[in-house]
């Protein structure tokens, strides 16, 4: 059923087919318009929310948020690239003010979703003969991104695959951007929204602990592991006792192959990790490890973005002598890829 809305300078417009549905509310179809809005479920005209989608309108419009929606304080994409976040552009309200959201650009437009990456024939499907050197460029533009929000102020919070957008050229950009955690002078944002799999030990310790940076930069770790690792969550697997109650709770009590090999049994046809180049691993273990001085010794998103840019430059990248759509990092003496097809799982069909 069409839903009427106004704009916040009175322009009337119509809701139409409802394109997305989530916990905190509904995206919808704009008629005549490409873009999209989204109404926040328990946010009326006078909650908080429509007030930090007030500053976040704002924001827009602001030269330093211009550039880094646009292609970044200088780690983005380049020039001509597509928007890097669904960002609040306009506030709406329903007629009656008793629910508000915003208009946003539909990233379909540009991106598929980060989920279509994460098994090998959807992977196929969207992206038809793609490598690992995609998964890279990904994983490095993610970090851009996050290091640009983080340069603005921005903690993310609700950092996860299933808010992340990926083109074929490695670009990515964010969606619920209206969940960020920011200060505006003397107003404070908070995010409480929190999702399975992304959540930092110290959050799983502490529930009514407010996200941060260093919370983001858990879940970047995270995210870069499933674009190299063709998918795999860097804490899935069954202890050896059997023992699994869930990806959070191995991640709190360590629980990853990057840190003790023992310690849980992964999937058949998982990649293994001498796939991934050395200074990620690396990586991986400083962002995963608390033992190695908590939350403020992980990598930032920075960090990343510096390592995963080495990794992608051509002359770490080998090409396999057997299958075309086989990338592995040149430091590694045979194609893991083939290594993983020989067991019946294919990350790369050609
Ligand atoms: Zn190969």
């Amino acid at each position: 059923m069409p839903i009427d809305v106004v704009t916040a300078d009175g322009r009337a417009l119509t809701l139409t087919e409802r394109v997305g549905v989530g916990a905190q509310g509904g995206v919808f179809r704009v008629a005549g318009s490409p873009l999209l809005a989204k109404l926040i479920i328990g946010a009326d005209d006078a909650s908080p929310t429509a007030r930090k989608l007030d500053r976040m309108v704002r924001h827009s419009r602001a030269p330093r948020t211009v550039k880094l929606l646009g292609g970044g304080t200088g780690t983005g994409t380049g020039t001509a690239t597509p928007p890097r976040a669904a960002w609040p552009l306009v506030r709406i309200a329903t007629r009656n003010g008793r629910v508000v959201g915003f208009l946003m650009t539909d990233l379909t437009a540009w991106y598929h979703s980060f989920d279509v990456f994460f098994s090998p024939q959807s992977r196929h499907a969207a992206f038809p003969g793609i490598t690992w050197a995609l998964a890279v460029a990904a994983a490095r533009d993610l970090s851009a991104l996050v290091a640009d929000l983080h340069a603005e102020n921005y903690v993310i919070g609700d950092l996860k695959a299933g808010n992340l957008w990926l083109n074929t050229e490695g670009g990515v950009a964010i969606s619920d951007a209206d969940s960020f955690q920011f200060t505006d002078g003397e107003a404070f944002f908070a995010c409480r929204v929190r999702s399975d799999g992304y959540i930092a030990p110290e959050l799983t310790a502490s529930p009514d602990r407010l996200p941060d940076e260093h919370t983001d930069t858990f879940a970047l770790g995270v995210l870069v592991h499933q674009l190299l690792m063709c998918g795999a969550h860097p804490f899935a697997g069954v202890g050896p006792d059997g023992d699994y109650r869930g990806l959070d709770d191995n991640a709190a009590r360590r629980r990853t192959r990057l840190l003790d090999p023992a310690s849980v049994r992964v999937a058949p046809g998982t990649p293994p990790l001498s796939a991934l180049p050395r200074p990620v691993r690396d990586l991986m273990k400083r962002c995963f490890d608390p033992g190695s001085g908590g939350p403020r010794s992980r990598p930032t998103a920075r960090e990343w973005f510096d390592t995963l840019s080495d990794c992608a430059a051509p002359r770490a990248l080998k090409q396999c002598s057997v299958i075309a759509t086989h990338c592995y990092p040149s430091d590694i003496p045979w194609c893991p890829w083939c290594d993983v097809r020989a067991i019946g799982v294919d990350c790369f069909p050609q």
